[in-house]
């Protein structure tokens, strides 16, 4: 796969940029931000207030479009302060989603005994939920980014793929064996682990179709048949992140829901690669939208005028339970 990216555009202005409109004149900085949070967020959505909730989907909206992120990061590293992040498309777009989907989603972070991973990424969800994103940013690269480079010149580059720098800290979350699949009066049919601590999973079109991909193809040494696989978690997870295999696989591709280990999963997020940066593509209620970190820029993506958009491979998509 073609490795990331170090945009070399700031702006792209091929395609006719629709703002989301806003219902305020804030000039949308971090004070506005804060003055503006209680005022619209904290209304409680009950009978009694139904008035107020006519207006909840342009609220989710504008408090999505609040809460994107800035391409760069100022953080304490260690014991090193003042700390510039740079490149950093490649956490941004997925920190992101996560926040986004502990407000679709409350629960996803929610477990009983949770692992490291979780814990830590519900600190860095509430630091975004209340715009403390340079915190955030620092409190994933000094807990789940093993850098192996010291900063140059107090500064860290992000430089480099979302596997390096977002999936690799977070793939025990996914830990999963692999069972195989083959003649249904086979012993070995969904009985026989071909592969066990896998972690990274796939996602593959066949036939225009879009299908889990474990990256296993053999014959089964019982029956002969060609053989398949299913995925068994070790622990069951909230979410899950799927790389896709090959540069072909398009945002309209991809299924609104995947089953993966008896569980249904709901497409939240893509990320693609345009002019060097990474940018992701959210569904919501049934539109998509384009987010970049680079204008924190909110569009929503129209069929003719955003095509382009349409056109671009998937890097890694993002999948949870609802
Ligand atoms: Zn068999």
């Amino acid at each position: 796969m073609e490795s990331p990216n170090k945009p070399r555009h700031l702006k792209n202005t091929r395609f006719t940029k629709k703002k989301v409109e806003r219902n305020d004149s804030s000039s949308g900085s971090e004070e506005d931000v804060e003055a503006n949070k209680d005022k619209k967020n904290n209304v409680p959505c009950t009978s009694s207030t139904s008035s107020t909730c006519v207006d909840a989907p342009t609220d989710f909206l504008e408090n999505f479009r609040l809460h994107i992120p800035n391409w760069a990061g100022l953080i304490q590293y260690r014991d090193l302060r003042n700390v510039t992040l740079t490149n950093t498309c490649t956490i941004d777009n997925f920190l992101f989603a996560l926040w986004h989907l502990s407000k679709i989603k409350p629960d996803s972070f929610e477990e009983t005994e949770p692992t490291q991973e979780i814990v830590g990424l519900k600190e860095i969800v509430k630091l975004i939920d209340i715009h403390k994103w340079n915190l955030a940013k620092e409190k994933w690269v000094n807990n789940f980014l093993k850098l192996s480079e010291s900063p140059i010149n107090k500064t860290i580059s992000l430089f480099g793929s979302e596997k390096n720098f977002f999936l690799n800290p977070l793939k025990k979350i996914q830990r999963h064996e692999l069972i195989q699949l083959c003649k249904v009066e086979c012993i070995q049919n969904a009985n026989l682990i071909i592969r066990d601590d896998s972690e990274e999973i796939f996602l593959k079109k066949i036939k225009k179709q879009i299908v889990v991909h474990s990256c296993y193809t053999d014959r089964c040494t019982q029956c002969r048949k060609k053989s398949s696989s299913f995925i068994r978690f070790y622990k069951k997870t909230r979410f899950i992140f799927f790389q896709s295999a090959d540069p072909n696989i398009f945002i309209k591709d991809l299924p609104d829901q995947l089953t993966i280990d008896n569980e249904d999963f709901k497409f939240l997020c893509s990320t693609v690669y345009t002019s060097r940066h990474f940018i992701s593509i959210f569904k919501i209620n049934e539109i998509f939208y384009k987010v970049d970190d680079l204008d924190k820029s909110l569009v929503a993506l129209d069929e003719k005028i955003s095509s382009a958009y349409f056109k671009k491979p998937t890097t890694v998509s993002l999948y949870y339970k609802d």
